[in-house]
C-alpha cells in the first residue's frame, strides 16, 4: 500500500496540469482505484472497484478512455501479457522512468514494480536480434507468487 494515495493523486494532478492535461474526477477515481486496490485490475475489475468503492458507475468504453489517457501519462502500466493495469510506482518520484519489470502474484495479482537494469535489457535486445526480431518493448511480465502467497 503507498503510504499517501492523496498525495500520490495529487502529484499526479499536478504532473498532468504541467503537461497541459486534466486529471478529471472520474480519470482521479480510476487512479486511486488502481493504487487503492494496490493489485493488477483489468478494466471490469476496476469498473466494480469503481462502483463498490465510489458509488460510479463507469460504461467499459470510458474507463478504457481513461486507462489510455493514464497509460499516456505515464501513471499507469497495461500488463500486456494479463491484460490488465496497474499504477506506477514512481509517480510521485522525479528520477527518469526506467524500463519497468513486472513481479506479478499469480494468486493474489498483487505487483511489484522494478526497474530492469540496462545490461539486461541489452541482453534481452542481443537475444532477440540473434533470432532475427527487434526488440519492440522491453517491459517484462514475471509470473511470481508473493511473500504472502508462498506456502509456509
Ligand atoms: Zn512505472
Ligand atoms: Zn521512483
Ligand atoms: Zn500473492
Amino acid at each position: 500500500m503507498m503510504a499517501n494515495v492523496d498525495g500520490v493523486i495529487q502529484q499526479a494532478e499536478n504532473y498532468c496540469k504541467a503537461k497541459g492535461a486534466r486529471l478529471t474526477t472520474k480519470r482521479k477515481q480510476v487512479l486511486r482505484g488502481l493504487i487503492e486496490s494496490n493489485k493488477a485490475l483489468s478494466a471490469y475489475e476496476l469498473i466494480d472497484f469503481c462502483h463498490q468503492h465510489f458509488g460510479e458507475k463507469m460504461p467499459p468504453m470510458s474507463v478504457y478512455r481513461i486507462l489510455e489517457f493514464l497509460e499516456h501519462h505515464h501513471l499507469v502500466h497495461k500488463l500486456n501479457l494479463a491484460n490488465k493495469y496497474v499504477a506506477c510506482t514512481h509517480i510521485s518520484c522525479d528520477h527518469t522512468h526506467a524500463i519497468p519489470q513486472f513481479l506479478i502474484c499469480i494468486n493474489c495479482s498483487k505487483v511489484k514494480e522494478v526497474s530492469i537494469n540496462q545490461a539486461t535489457i541489452s541482453d534481452l535486445s542481443e537475444t532477440a536480434k540473434n533470432a532475427g526480431y527487434d526488440l519492440y518493448t522491453p517491459q517484462v511480465e514475471l509470473n511470481c507468487l508473493c511473500q504472502s502467497c508462498l506456502p509456509a
